[in-house]
């Protein structure tokens, strides 16, 4: 009788992952709140602070001389800039000797003082650098409480995080190549997290109650992303039966390579166009084996998180020309940031927000931040030397929007041509169909731009108002939903009636039931996770279009997710 523990939660990313657990513990920064009751004392230690990050960002660039490119220099020279900057530290100074607060609150309200009134102030390297602010805060706020975070971007092999909440954020941190399975107290199955645990082919378990209760640093840990399982210490037998579950997954990964060189077609012969969503070098080379057609999704809000700077133009400008070239020649579908939500949760969404998904996101940031955006688009265009490169406008859901997006990608141009800067003028512009009203609207949108994408993850989440991240009310976020299926329907005919391409890049062409109502709806382009691709051209080729077009339309008229769901497991 074994005596090993087995913990259950969401499945997020299946495969079997075997390793040894590391907690990944976020310290909040709780500032503690007393009043200073020696005032040099408290400046002692906030000026140590300060001297001891400025040491670290020095040696930083003394590190980086040899692996980083010019831009990050300049850009931690930037950073030495606002630690140097005397208004910051005598605006906290002030605070310690005037309010008499301690180092802690002083950094605090002092940043956030600053963070507010950045756009007043004069230096333009502030202006721009909300991040840079956050950062050399948090940095003060973790050295002045002693907070030491641990390193995940260089892990020992085999490693399983365990976590209470897995962000987008540590997922763009993590050494993938050493970590074999991730397990988070918390989190649903549509955050961006567990999108990016997949397409990395993550074996991934979310909504783990315990997790950290029940699991030690060092324990051996076994999990399958399948089943949504974990075994703690698992013993030798149970590690040979999940063993073999491995080398069936295995197996069948094996089968698909068989489908790279083939054609993707329905049964009856109707051409269907596969692309990749990507975020990360390591999806591009993957969605590269795996044969796609090209970039469907490039979320380039990635290049975004988890820095201390706003990527510069010429940094962005690289990243774009490798990607259009790394994928010969082919479309790549470059959507521009789209930050907030779940994504960005530490970076430019300096409020905090009771409505995150609702509020200050995607397009919303881009057009009060013309700076940021327009500097993006300018990188772009410019990396637009193949002429494959598209842009994809996020989370619009009002004409004016689309309208005001295309000005500023209209008034970039115009600075490169003064700036004698080359770059192809005719560049498609598209949308993603991710809000109701976007939907609903489409018609209205299809006269003024070239191209649409729908983005289900949102437009289910959107349409039947449930949090996609939110665990306690996943079973209400149904692919199935009808008002969702019309909104699509909507969407694809309105697309074809006005000739202009609509490719499907959420998450919902994964799901093998939807997969043929989706083609039968019309739809003849999908962009999906570099790692299914093989996996959904095998069922494409399966699928009757003639059929499921007949069939799709009826679905539509049933009164709920629940039907829907049972006419297509009845197919
Ligand atoms: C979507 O909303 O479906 C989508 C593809 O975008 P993201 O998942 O990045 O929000
Ligand atoms: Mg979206």
């Amino acid at each position: 009788m074994s005596n090993t523990t087995v913990l259950t939660g969401l499945g997020v990313s299946p495969g079997i992952g075997i390793g040894k657990s590391i907690i990944l513990k976020r310290e909040n920064i709780i500032i503690p709140k007393a009043k200073a009751c020696d005032v040099s004392k408290e400046k002692y230690r906030f000026l140590e602070a300060l001297e001891s990050v400025k040491n670290e960002t020095k040696s930083m660039i003394a590190n980086s001389k040899n692996s980083f490119n010019k831009t990050k220099i300049d850009i931690l020279n930037a950073y030495l800039m606002i630690i140097d900057d005397k208004k910051i530290s005598s605006e906290i100074i002030h605070l310690i000797e005037e309010k008499q607060l301690n180092a802690e609150s002083a950094v605090n309200n002092g940043f956030n003082i600053i963070i507010k009134n950045f756009e007043l102030i004069e230096s333009e390297y502030i202006k721009e650098r909300a991040f840079d602010l956050l950062d050399i805060r948090d940095r003060l706020l973790r050295k002045l409480m002693n907070i030491k975070i641990k390193n995940i971007s260089n892990l020992n092999k085999d490693t399983i995080i365990i976590t209470k909440d897995f962000t987008l954020s540590d997922s763009l941190q993590l050494d993938f190549s050493s970590v074999n399975g991730i397990v988070s107290q918390i989190g649903g199955k549509n955050s961006h997290a567990s999108i990016i645990a997949r397409s990395l082919e993550i074996p991934s378990i979310f909504n783990v109650k315990n997790a950290l209760k029940l699991i030690n640093d060092g324990d051996t840990i076994l999990l399958d992303g399948e089943k949504g399982e974990i075994v703690i210490n698992p013993s030798n037998s149970e590690l040979l039966h999940y063993k073999s579950i491995h080398s069936l997954y295995i197996l069948n990964k094996n089968k698909l390579k068989a489908f790279k060189n083939k054609d993707c077609h329905t049964l009856d012969n109707r051409r269907i166009k596969l692309y990749a969503n990507v975020s990360s070098p390591v999806e591009a080379k993957k969605s590269k084996e795996n044969s796609a057609e090209g970039i469907g999704l490039f979320r380039s809000e990635l290049i975004f998180l988890n820095r201390p700077y706003l990527p510069t133009e010429d940094e962005q400008y690289n990243i774009y020309s490798d990607i259009s070239e790394f994928v010969d020649n082919k479309d790549v579908t470059i959507r521009t940031i789209d930050i907030g939500g779940d994504k960005f949760k530490n970076g430019l969404s300096v409020l905090n927000e009771s409505n995150p998904s609702l509020g200050y996101r995607g397009i919303r940031i881009c057009l009060k931040r013309p700076d940021i955006f327009k500097t993006q688009i300018r990188a772009i265009l410019r990396a637009n030397q193949n002429k494959n490169i598209k842009i994809l406008l996020p989370m619009i859901s009002s004409i004016h929007e689309l309208r005001s997006s295309k000005n500023i990608i209209e008034e970039a141009k115009f600075e490169l041509l003064n700036e004698g800067i080359t770059f192809n003028k005719s560049i498609k512009v598209g949308i993603m169909i991710e809000t109701p009203a976007c939907a609903i609207m489409a018609d209205t949108f299809a006269k003024e731009c070239d191209f649409f994408s729908i983005g289900t993850n949102d437009l289910i989440q959107y349409t039947a108002a449930v949090d996609r991240n939110n665990s306690l009310v996943s079973e209400l976020y149904s692919p199935y939903h009808p008002s969702v299926l019309r909104l699509i329907a909507n969407t694809v005919k309105v697309a074809k009636e006005n000739n202009i391409p609509c490719c499907l890049c959420g998450e919902m062409a994964s799901n093998s039931l939807m997969l043929p109502v989706l083609i039968g709806l019309g739809i003849k382009s999908f962009s999906v996770s570099p790692n299914l691709l093989l996996d959904i051209k095998e069922k494409i080729l399966n699928i009757n279009y003639s059929k499921m077009s007949k069939i799709s339309q009826s679905i539509l008229n049933l009164e709920d997710e629940i039907a829907v769901e049972k006419a297509l497991l009845k197919i």
